[in-house]
């Protein structure tokens, strides 16, 4: 049975969806979270959820692009609870079009907000962690970091991930901090449920397990990696789709 008491976790872009399903799970098996978000009026109600099922969270506004936020986001979470043990960089967009269509801004803001706000948040995390020689990075990449049609700018950025999180791993190993990148398949949350019928089930076509994923699906996984049964396991890049491979 996997236990995080006295664990500290900052889950980014909790408001709502995977991390959302991801910071309930931690708080589930007794860590201490702290949800953060850049859109304060669903943090609010996320948190208040979590409190009501007595669940210790708390809650912290922050746009993970911006390096100040980021920065304090971490700082304060270390200055109140004392220490943190776990990082799930989590939040991300998407701004999808084909590449001869793709704006500036379509580039920037997920290059932005998927690559350099995990940058953001991590480097002052793994300086901590690396002090105290002990701490779990988990950065959420996606399927998609290997190409997808109409998202270079996504993949771009995830695939980013995957080669911030493998270089944090080899550096930080022998201070006890362990790194990996998850890589979501097709899940169900806000991201995913605009999307047409039509193409929904194309891609629910492509699953071998024959369904979407959920939240919690990604978070039981996040959980064993943040717990102190996952030690010897980092550097990776690990799917959790159900079989999904694009
Ligand atoms: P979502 O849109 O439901 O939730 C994303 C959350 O991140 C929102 O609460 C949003 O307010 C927050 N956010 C956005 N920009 C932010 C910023 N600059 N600073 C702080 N918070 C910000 O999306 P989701 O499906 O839950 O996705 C979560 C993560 O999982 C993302 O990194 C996404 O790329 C990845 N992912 C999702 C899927 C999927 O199928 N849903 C698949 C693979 C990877």
């Amino acid at each position: 049975m996997i236990s995080l008491e006295d664990k500290v976790a900052v889950v980014t872009g909790s408001a709502q969806g995977l991390g959302n399903g991801i910071a309930e799970k931690l708080a589930s098996l007794n860590a201490h979270v702290i949800l953060s978000d850049i859109n304060s009026e669903r943090l609010e109600i996320a948190v208040s959820e979590l409190k009501e099922k007595e669940y210790s969270v708390d809650s912290f506004v922050a746009n993970v692009a911006n390096r100040d936020e980021a920065k304090n986001l971490i700082q304060n979470s270390i200055e109140t609870q004392g220490k943190l043990d776990i990082l799930v960089n989590n939040a991300g967009i998407n701004r999808d079009a084909m590449i001869h269509k793709m704006s500036p801004e379509q580039w920037d803001s997920v290059i932005e907000v998927n690559l350099t706000g995990v940058f953001n948040c991590l480097q002052p995390a793994a300086n901590h962690m690396k002090d105290r020689e002990s701490g779990r990075i988990i950065n959420i990449s996606s399927a998609s970091w290997q190409g997808n049609i109409g998202q270079g700018n996504y993949a771009a950025a995830k695939a980013g991930v995957v080669g911030l999180s493998k270089t944090t791993s080899r550096e930080l190993a022998k201070f006890n901090v362990t790194c990996n990148a998850i890589c979501p398949g097709f899940i169900e949350t806000d991201m995913t449920r605009g999307i047409p019928d039509k193409v929904w089930d194309k891609m629910v076509s492509k699953i071998p397990m024959g369904r979407a994923g959920k939240p919690e699906d990604v978070a039981n996984y996040i959980a064993f990696l943040a717990s102190d049964q996952a030690s010897y396991v980092t550097g990776e890049v690990i799917n959790v789709g159900g079989g999904f491979i694009l």
